[in-house]
């Protein structure tokens, strides 16, 4: 499994990139994990605007969706023709969720482009991977997804808070991407986001084994939340930065 950082920057863009966005691919196989503001950019750095299979939203505030709009002129109003309708998942309410956001008329909307489906709860087939969605504190329904593929496990928090379904998403994952948005001291409202320190207890929990911190605001000191993860998860653990790319090899760890 490859993961291409898209985008990392917590809640909006940042100076250097964009909202969340990562893809996901294995075997010419492609899945985008979210798509906030500025993911078509990074997109299209890939080289894979229209090579997408589906798209995977964790959640449907803001910064994780609103890209899928312009997503759809892309693939709809393609000089050479429409791109292949590709599905898109995502929690109760997606199709009209982006259809407002796009302001578009009833009745077909955005589903001319993409096949909207609804997420549930439990294991699904994704091409080659196998998907578990686990539910995950946040003000809106929300998962945590684990992708399988020949014996390796990457694990997205998406946003979260505490919880054992987080935990049980990333268990024994080699990659564990995590959102880490505060900072301890900042004494934030529980059930919204995690800090530094809290994600790298759920990441020592899980057992993973390698942890890339991300989702943090372009306000939130990088090396702080660094700091605050590793006083509580002792394996490999860095901050997310766009363009990244992380190779999880068969068998790793
Ligand atoms: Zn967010
Ligand atoms: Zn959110």
């Amino acid at each position: 499994m490859r993961v291409t950082v898209l985008g990392c920057s917590g809640s909006f863009p940042g100076p250097e990139g964009a909202a969340s966005s990562y893809l996901l691919e294995v075997d010419g196989f492609r899945v985008v994990l979210d798509m906030g503001s500025g993911a078509l950019t990074a997109l299209q750095r890939t080289g894979h605007l229209y090579d997408v299979d589906a798209v995977l939203l964790s959640h449907l505030h803001a910064d994780h969706c609103l890209d899928v709009c312009g997503y759809y002129v892309a693939r709809k109003y393609r000089p050479e023709g429409p791109a292949p309708r590709i599905p898109v998942y995502g929690p109760a309410g997606v199709h009209e969720r982006l259809d407002t956001a796009y302001r578009y008329p009833a009745p077909a909307g955005l589903a001319e482009t993409f096949e909207f489906r609804e997420w549930t709860e439990g294991t699904h087939t994704i091409g080659p991977f196998r998907l578990t969605l686990r539910p995950v504190w946040h003000p809106v329904e929300a998962y945590a997804m684990r992708f399988e593929h020949d014996g390796t496990a990457f694990a997205y928090s998406g946003d979260s808070s505490v919880g054992d379904g987080l935990v049980e998403a990333a268990r024994d994952a080699d990659l564990f991407l995590c959102e880490a948005s505060l900072l301890s001291e900042w004494n934030e409202p529980d059930g919204v986001h995690l800090t530094g320190r809290q994600a790298g207890e759920h990441a020592t929990r899980a057992g993973a084994r390698r942890l890339v911190l991300t989702h943090l605001p372009p306000w939130t000191p990088g090396d702080r939340i660094l700091a605050e993860a590793r006083d509580t998860y002792h394996g490999e653990v860095e901050l997310a930065r766009p363009g990244a790319v992380y190779d999880i090899a068969s068998g790793s760890g």
